[in-house]
């Protein structure tokens, strides 16, 4: 019983998108997402919706401004991964939160993973694989013996070019273990 209960996203019209014509795409689906909640909580309130989130969250159910914060930057880069997760993930809080004695629920509790499994048909995961390239200003990671570290474009182009970089903690030099790419959705 996993059927996705959102239809599935054209990707190649979803890729040829701009500006606000993107925009409007997240909006549909989060308008497509809130009718499917009102099957089963007619009086669920429409969420405004802002794309004002920076950095590395995705997305965000916002009670107190009534509404749902979206990434603009990651929505761009994870187009597909936003209509088909994240959009239900935040639209499952904001339906978990107005249901009776919802507000009391655990964020990603047993209430929010019934939602996510029963009406929108997904597994109720919280963590999404993520280009976050330009959301994160140091998303290339580097390793040492005791940590990693996040260098920007700039630094990993030095890096690529021969510069060599040492960890100020033990010393050894610094090795490129790959582009960040896991993010959590809140
Ligand atoms: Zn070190
Ligand atoms: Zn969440």
């Amino acid at each position: 019983m996993m059927a996705p209960a959102l239809s599935d996203p054209d990707t190649a019209r979803l890729d040829a998108l701009e500006g606000e014509a993107l925009h409007r795409a997240l909006l549909d689906r989060v308008e497509a997402a809130w009718q499917l909640c009102r099957e089963v909580h007619p009086a669920l309130p429409r969420p405004a919706v802002w794309l004002d989130l920076r950095g590395k969250s995705a997305g965000q159910a916002h009670f107190g401004r009534g509404g749902l914060r979206f990434n603009p930057v990651l929505y761009e880069e994870n187009r597909r991964a936003f209509l088909v997760e994240v959009v239900p993930h935040e639209m499952a809080h904001w339906l978990v939160h107005h249901l009776e004695d919802g507000g009391r629920a655990r964020p990603h509790g047993r209430e929010w993973q019934t939602v996510m499994r029963r009406l929108f048909g997904l597994p109720p995961s919280t963590t999404h694989r993520f280009d976050t390239g330009r959301a994160s200003p140091a998303p290339f990671r580097y390793r040492c013996a005791c940590r990693e570290h996040g260098f920007t474009a700039r630094r990993h182009a030095l890096a690529r070019r021969g510069s060599r970089y040492r960890c100020r903690h033990c010393a050894q030099t610094l090795v490129y273990c790959g582009r960040q790419v896991f993010e959590k959705t809140v």
